[in-house]
Order: structure tokens, then C-alpha cells, then sequence
């Protein structure tokens, strides 16, 4: 079976996901740095506190404790105060405070940039180049590799960069396509492909063998 068949059974089976839920490119890069290590919930509470301060230069103004506390919510508060003003003085810094600006740089460049910010890792930076920016790029998280390793599609070790090549090299480079695989993949993971106790029995994929 090949990852495009994948996808349709998972499309099939859940339907679409409507993600990312955030109201603006802006509001969906902070959401992308405050669900490290959290669940979504946690990360609306937090988002609803700095509602009226949702532009880089408004988030950046704020002295840090006030943002912390406004951030609390989201969980590891301190760690996430200091990636995300690093990450808001990147966005003035570089493009001025301008989501249009940044948008305008290719994928690539983009993504050299950000992973120089502090705290962005791959699968932060790929979000917001996903979700935030609508750049082709395939996001990877720990339920990708749980489900496709179980598959063997690849090993459990395999890196971030084998495991966004396997995706990037057998779909086409279609941002609405990996938009919503991504959300499937987390959607499979969270009611289905456990850490233990998973529950094969009428999964969608439960006959996937990769070729
Ligand atoms: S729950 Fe079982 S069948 Fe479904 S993806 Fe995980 S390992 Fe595969």
C-alpha cells in the first residue's frame, strides 16, 4: 500500500480535521510554540489570555513576567516565555514585525531562519511553515513515527529529516494535502496508536504494508 492510499482510508474513516485551529498565521505560530509539551486545551486557555496583545510587537511590549503569567496555562511557562520572546524579536528583527514579509521568503531560507530561533525545533518550525505560512513541507511528530514504525515503514530511530523524506518523496508537494495528513496522523494516534494499549482491532490501517 502506498502513504497516498494510507491517506484516503484515514480521510475516509475521520473525515476532515480543520486544522490548525487559530485565527490568524500570527496566532497559529504562538499556538505552534505553546503546544510543546502540552495538550490544546492548556494552549487555548493561554491563547484567550493574550487575546488582546496578538501582534509581534503588542506580545513583544509586554514585560516578561506579565507574559508568563498570561502564558501559564500552557505549562513549563518559564522555558516558554523565553522561546517565544525569543521567537517574537526574530519576527521584528528579520521581518519587521510582518507576517507579509515573511511569507514573501522561500521555504528554505525560512526555515534556515527559524531554526536558528532558541527553542524552534524541527517540528515547531515545520508547523508554523505549514499551518502558519502555507510553505510544502511535511510535518513529523512522535505519533508519525509510532504509527509508520510499527508498519515499518521505517525504524523507530529513524531521524526527522528519513522520516519527512519518506513523506515528501511519496506524496505530492501539496500543502492542503499535508495540512490535513498530519492532522489524521494525530487523530489515529490519540484514539488508536498508543504508546501500550493499542487498539489494532478496526483500525483503518490495520492491513498497511508499506511498498
Ligand atoms: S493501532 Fe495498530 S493497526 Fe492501527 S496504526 Fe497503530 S499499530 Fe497500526
Amino acid at each position: 500500500m502506498t502513504l497516498m492510499e494510507i491517506y484516503d482510508m484515514l480521510f475516509n474513516e475521520y473525515g476532515e480535521q480543520h486544522w490548525w485551529p487559530g485565527a490568524s498565521p500570527f496566532e497559529i505560530m504562538v499556538g505552534a510554540i505553546l503546544t510543546q509539551n502540552t495538550g490544546w486545551r492548556n494552549v487555548e486557555k493561554a491563547i484567550l489570555n493574550i487575546k488582546d496583545y496578538l501582534t509581534p510587537r503588542k506580545l513583544y511590549s509586554l514585560p516578561e513576567n506579565r507574559l508568563r503569567e498570561l502564558i501559564r496555562p500552557s505549562g513549563f511557562f518559564n522555558v516558554k516565555t523565553k522561546r517565544l520572546r525569543s521567537f517574537l524579536k526574530f519576527l521584528i528583527d528579520t521581518y519587521d514585525g510582518e507576517i507579509k514579509i515573511m511569507k514573501r521568503q522561500s521555504l528554505e531560507t525560512l526555515r534556515e531562519n527559524m531554526l536558528k530561533v532558541k527553542g524552534i525545533g524541527e517540528e515547531t518550525c515545520d508547523s508554523i511553515l505549514l499551518y502558519a505560512l502555507n510553505k510544502p513541507i511535511f510535518v513529523v511528530d512522535a505519533y508519525t513515527r509510532r504509527i509508520f514504525s510499527r508498519h515499518k515503514v521505517f525504524s523507530i530511530d529513524a531521524t526527522y529529516k528519513e522520516i519527512q523524506g519518506v513523506f515528501m518523496s511519496n506524496l505530492e508537494r501539496d500543502v492542503s494535502l499535508y495540512n490535513e495528513y498530519h492532522a489524521l496522523i494525530v487523530r489515529l494516534g490519540k484514539e488508536r496508536c498508543k504508546r501500550k494499549n493499542l487498539l489494532c482491532e478496526g483500525c483503518p490501517i490495520k492491513n498497511f504494508v508499506f511498498s
